[in-house]
Parts: structure tokens; C-alpha cells; sequence
């Protein structure tokens, strides 16, 4: 087969037409699939109905009962072993081995292998004194972190990686001394801010690269001792920063409102990320030929992947993880020298040529198993010769092509497809879905999602937020025992010691928000993976909305920028979006 046009598509769940070019087929044809048959956004959207990154639920341990925390809400029929004794040999996935039956689909029977083969209760790996976290490989002092690797003494990071000493960031990697952020790549001591490249000593800061000492400064480029974009010398900085005192709460909130406001006026670049080549998305770093991908990094050759900030190649629409990932097609939370997976959750580290699995473990040549550690030619968890291995699957192959699944949308599965939603142990609510597309309980559910209320535990609050010390000089150590009221969900939060340590040393204010709301505030800072083709906002001399003043001449003189690219700034968005070559005109 060689397919050199595009075919136009109807997606099966959101019934958009969405176009497969050339490249997708030649993609197809590799890794031995068939085109899909839902549209790339409703096929992200499956994937993060499975993802969940922030939330640690109490539950029963299956074994014993003993109450367990773990990512598997009790709500949900898996069963749950705890970290420990899911790794044992105590126990064996194998047990839960089965015939294949030709007569039902394969996912009916899929879905049945998936409530009866005990989970682990975390996916986590090396961790050293880091209760509190899931998702996480290599940590050490962490606590409440999730999507997270080699993260020293930090609290209160969500995907990230490669930091110390950091607490209160999303996405972001190579940090230091950092606090309260979103995007951030090789940052030292950044407070307060947002989509900053190889900067320290920032605050409320936004889209800097290689800048230091800076105050509320946006888009600019190696500068030094700057507040709202004007220089100033290097005694008069220091004695402006320690007037604002920023371990003042309310010092914090008002250059916090003052700097989201001065970045109206001021053109952004309309991608986030350095060093790409042939690429599009955002977030992207160290990229050649990435497509529609969505915080990314050491990608070759990939589209349509949504957080994967490690190193990748030759794969389509995968959700989580990298480090050194290779042929990936449909999968979600796999990596660590993974190859040739496709339709795969949670397998890792060191596993190859598997299909339609779960939280599988150093295996290679799986075929529909849920749990198995260290397996080769397993079907539906029962053993197997290589050849019988390889006669079974291309039988059961063809028979899922013959005899499909419809779920509870009424969507048709067969070979090809990724699980549907409903065989997710999670609610809408409690996945990546709702962290980037947030919608109401009564939304949720109108769309045929699960919902689940969180956890009401009624602690007894003993101090609000509103009555901690403004200044951080007069907190003392009385309130690592208070209880403290969140000012927005009323729900108790703490502060703990080497927290309480970190504001003490750079000078921060106590929180007001617990870490849920905190980070929930973080989400809508990212764009979302959606991604829109749009014109450059510069008008000649002037922004086309006539807000911003150029202040060089660029090649396209007085006529408007006539330069075209995606996006994920949806049309209408307040900020004035530049191209590149705009963009790189007014930062020089
Ligand atoms: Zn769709
Ligand atoms: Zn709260
Ligand atoms: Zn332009
Ligand atoms: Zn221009």
C-alpha cells in the first residue's frame, strides 16, 4: 500500500471531520494498525480519561483490608494490592490466566481480566522517604508530587522533573530554589512566575529567556535588573526589591495582579518552548518534526503527543511519560526504554512489542494481560510458546476486526482502537481531562461521563487563612500544628516543616489556598492542547488591536504580518500574539 493523499474522516465520537494525511497512513502501516476512527482530539481526551495525576485516594488494601492510600479510587470495582506486595513474588498475575473465547469480543472479556487482576496501589519507583506521591520514579524527600522524576526535598510539584528544593510548580523541569509556576525550564530561585527559560532571580515574571534579577518583566531576552521591562542599576533594583518585600501576602497579591495586567500590552511568541525544528504544538522543547504536541521534549519524528517531556521517537498519540520511547502508538502512562507498545496503560520500564495491555512490568510479547511482571508470549495472562504466542494473537487480531465492542456512547471498538472511557477506574473529574478541560458536574454528566464528589472529610479547622500572619517574619513555628482553613474550598490544609523552612528562606508568604485549589489556579496559566491556525497579530507598526507600539522596524515594513501558524491561543484570547520573526523583532 502506498498512500500519498489525504482522506477526510468522520470521527465516530464528536462527528468532526478530521483529515489523515500521507505521513499518518505511511505511520499506520509501520506499526501494523488501521487508521482510526476517531479524531485526534477525541482520541487525547480517551487517553486522559484515564489519567489521573493529582489525587490520592484512603482505600482498603484487596489483600487485607488495612486502609491504603492509593490513585485507585474506592469507587471503582479494581481490586488493589499495595506497592510492596504487588511487586512480591507472593502472589502471581498468572493465576488470573484465561482461554481466549472467540464467541465475545474482545473487550467485553478484556474488561472482565481488568476488575480481577489486582493493581498496584501506586506508580512509583525508587523513592526514598516520599509517602504522598504517585507517579513517581526517583524522588527522594518529596511530598504531595505527582508525574514527577528525580525531584529532590520539594513539595506540591505536578509533572515535573529534575528538581530541588521547589515547591508549588506544574510542568515544569531543571529547577531550583523555585516557587509558584507554570513552564518553567532551568530556573533558579523563580517566584511567582510563568513560561520562563534559563532565568534566576525572577519574579512574577512571564516568557523571559536568560534573564536575571527581574521584577514583573515580560518577553524579554538576557536582561538584567529589570522591573515592568525598564533597567534599572543594580542598587537601585536591590533597593526597590527589598522595599516590595515579597514575604508580604499582600505585597505578593498586588504585584501579582499588576504583572498579569501589564502582560496585556506586550506581544507573546505564539508557541512556548526552544530549539525546534519542523514542529508545532506547544511546550515544546528540543523537538525535530514534532506534530500537534503538547509539552514535549527530545522528540524525533512524533504527533500528537501530550506530556511527554523525555526522550522519543517514531510515535503518535501518547499521553505520559518518554525517556528513551520508541514506536509508541495509542498509549498512555508508558515509558522507561519502551518500544513497539501500542494500546498499552502503565507499562513500563524495559517492555517491548506488547499490545492492548495493562500495568505490565519488564515484559515483552504481550497480547490483552493486565499485572504481568517480567513475561514474555502471555495472552489474557496465561502462558504461552512463541509460536503458539504468535498464531493466538494474529488469530484474535482478526476476530476483533470481525466481532466489535459498542460502549456506553454507543462508539464501535475494534482492533485498532484504544480502550473506551468507561473501562477507566476514574471520573471525569478525578483526570487530565478535567485539568485541561475543566467543565461542571452537570457537564460531565451530560456528556455520558463519570462523576465523582470529592472527599468531604470534615477535619476541624482551627485558624483561617485569612487570620495567618500577612508577613512571613511574623509566622512562628505554632503554625506547623494549626489546621488551617483554605479561602476558597473551606477544606483544612497544613504547612509542613521544611516548607515552613523555604519562606522562611526566601522570604514568602504562608499560602492561603490548600494544594488542590492552589493547583487548580496553576491549570488555566497552561494552554490547553488545542491547537488553532491563526495570522500574526502585528499590524506593521502597531499590534493589529492598536495596543502595542513596536518599537523596531520588521521585514514586512508598514503592511500588516501576513505570517500563518498554530497555536493553542484560542482566536479571541486578550493576549497580542506574535510570530516568531515579530516576536524576535521587539525581544532583541
Ligand atoms: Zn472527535
Ligand atoms: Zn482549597
Ligand atoms: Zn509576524
Ligand atoms: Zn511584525
Amino acid at each position: 500500500m502506498n498512500i500519498t493523499e489525504a482522506a477526510a474522516k468522520i470521527c465516530q465520537s464528536c462527528k468532526k471531520e478530521f483529515v489523515i494525511e500521507p505521513e499518518d497512513f505511511a505511520f499506520y502501516e509501520s506499526m501494523k494498525v488501521p487508521p482510526p476512527t476517531f479524531c485526534p482530539h477525541c482520541r487525547m481526551m480517551r487517553r486522559f480519561l484515564f489519567r489521573g495525576e493529582h489525587y490520592l485516594n484512603r482505600r482498603p488494601d484487596s489483600l487485607d483490608g488495612r486502609m491504603i492510600f492509593s490513585g485507585v479510587p474506592v469507587q471503582s470495582p479494581y481490586k488493589v494490592y499495595s506497592h510492596d506486595y504487588w511487586w512480591s513474588d507472593q502472589w502471581s498475575a498468572l493465576d488470573y490466566g484465561r482461554d481466549y473465547d472467540f464467541s465475545r469480543s474482545f473487550f467485553e472479556q478484556f474488561r472482565e481480566l481488568l476488575e480481577a487482576v489486582p493493581w498496584s496501589a501506586n506508580t512509583v519507583l525508587g523513592m526514598v522517604n516520599s509517602d504522598y506521591c504517585d507517579q513517581a520514579s526517583y524522588c527522594k524527600n518529596a511530598y504531595l508530587c505527582f508525574d514527577i522524576d528525580r525531584i529532590e526535598d520539594s513539595s506540591y510539584l505536578v509533572n515535573c522533573s529534575r528538581s530541588k528544593d521547589s515547591y508549588d510548580l506544574f510542568g515544569s523541569f531543571g529547577l531550583e530554589l523555585c516557587y509558584e509556576g507554570v513552564g518553567i525550564n532551568n530556573g533558579y530561585r523563580n517566584f511567582f512566575s510563568d513560561d520562563c527559560d534559563d532565568c534566576r532571580d525572577i519574579w512574577f515574571s512571564r516568557d523571559c529567556v536568560a534573564c536575571s534579577d527581574c521584577i514583573g518583566c515580560v518577553s524579554l531576552k538576557s536582561k538584567k535588573y529589570h522591573i515592568f521591562n525598564q533597567p534599572y542599576s543594580k542598587e537601585e533594583y536591590q533597593q526597590r526589591l527589598s522595599e516590595y518585600n515579597f514575604g508580604s501576602f499582600a505585597s505578593v497579591k498586588k504585584f501579582m495582579d499588576e504583572s498579569a495586567e501589564f502582560r496585556k500590552h506586550l506581544p507573546v511568541k505564539y508557541i512556548h518552548g526552544l530549539r525546534n525544528t519542523a514542529s508545532s504544538g506547544d511546550y515544546l522543547y528540543n523537538t525535530k518534526n514534532a506534530k500537534y504536541s503538547f509539552i514535549t521534549q527530545e522528540a524525533e519524528n512524533v504527533k500528537f503527543l501530550q506530556l511527554v517531556p523525555m526522550k522519543v521517537s517514531n510515535a503518535y498519540d501518547y499521553t505520559v511519560w518518554g525517556e528513551s520511547a520508541s514506536r509508541i502508538y495509542e498509549c498512555g502512562t508508558c515509558g522507561m526504554q519502551v518500544d513497539n507498545l501500542k494500546f498499552c496503560f502503565d507499562c513500563w520500564p524495559a517492555s517491548k512489542d506488547i499490545e492492548y495491555s495493562f500495568t505490565c512490568r519488564t515484559s515483552h510479547d504481550l497480547f490483552g494481560c493486565v499485572g504481568l511482571r517480567n513475561k514474555e508470549y502471555c495472552i489474557f495472562n496465561k502462558q504461552y510458546s512463541k509460536e503458539e504466542y504468535f498464531a493466538l494473537k494474529d488469530k484474535i487480531i482478526a476476530q476483533m476486526k470481525e466481532i466489535s465492542f459498542t460502549d456506553s456512547h454507543g462508539h464501535i471498538y475494534r482492533y485498532g482502537e484504544f480502550f473506551p472511557p468507561e473501562f477507566s477506574c476514574l471520573s471525569y473529574n478525578q483526570t487530565l481531562a478535567y485539568d485541561f478541560f475543566p467543565l461542571a458536574k452537570e457537564g460531565v454528566l451530560a456528556q455520558g461521563y463519570l462523576w465523582r464528589d470529592p472527599d468531604q472529610k470534615e477535619y476541624q479547622t482551627t485558624v483561617t487563612a485569612a487570620q495567618l500572619p500577612d508577613d512571613i517574619r511574623n509566622v512562628d513555628d505554632a503554625v506547623l500544628k494549626e489546621i488551617i482553613q483554605c479561602e476558597s474550598c473551606k477544606r483544612a490544609y497544613r504547612v509542613i516543616l521544611p516548607e515552613l523552612n523555604f519562606y522562611r528562606k526566601i522570604g514568602l508568604p504562608l499560602p492561603r489556598q490548600c494544594f488542590d485549589c492552589r493547583l487548580g489556579r496553576r491549570f488555566p496559566l497552561v494552554n490547553p492542547p488545542v491547537f488553532y491556525s491563526r495570522t500574526c497579530q502585528c499590524g506593521g507598526g502597531k499590534s493589529s488591536n492598536g495596543v502595542y507600539q513596536n518599537t523596531e522596524q520588521h521585514v514586512h515594513g508598514a503592511a500588516a504580518c501576513m505570517v500563518r501558524f498554530e497555536t493553542s491561543y484560542a482566536p479571541g484570547r486578550s493576549e497580542i500574539i506574535y510570530c516568531e520573526q515579530c516576536y524576535q523583532a521587539e525581544v532583541a
